[in-house]
């Protein structure tokens, strides 16, 4: 997809911190981060938003979590607890229009949802 930057850090045009590759699913750190571990989880695949995961494609966003899951125990925070956020769309706060998972952790958050 054009002009998307996810897409262009998963095509390796914008450069990525990766985590975690594979041929469905990708990990990089955010470059904001808002807790100690902020990676998105981003499939490979260009899907604006959760809004578009229809019930063949959901599979994908259950993997994206097995991968959330993954990336939580490699970095210590499974037993802590983390948190898989999805922003979506404009008041959900979704500011990239590319499906990605927030995996946040290593200090506690705040509890508030919005
Ligand atoms: P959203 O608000 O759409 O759920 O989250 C988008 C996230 O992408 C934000 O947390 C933001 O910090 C992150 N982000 C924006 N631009 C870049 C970038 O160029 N590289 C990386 N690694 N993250 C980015
Ligand atoms: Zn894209």
């Amino acid at each position: 997809m054009e002009n998307c930057l996810f897409c262009k850090i998963i095509g390796g045009q914008i450069p990525g911190d990766f985590v975690f590759k594979d041929d469905r699913v990708v990990a990089f750190k955010d470059i904001h981060p808002m807790a100690p571990l902020h990676v998105l989880i981003v499939p490979r695949e260009h899907i604006s938003s959760l809004a578009d995961i229809i019930e063949a494609k959901a599979g994908l966003v259950a993997y994206m979590v097995t991968v959330a899951n993954k990336l939580a125990k490699q970095n210590g925070v499974a037993d802590r607890g983390y948190r898989l956020v999805i922003n979506t769309g404009p008041e959900g706060g979704q500011v990239v229009q590319h499906l990605h998972m927030h995996l946040l952790g290593g200090k506690p958050l705040d509890g508030k949802l919005g």
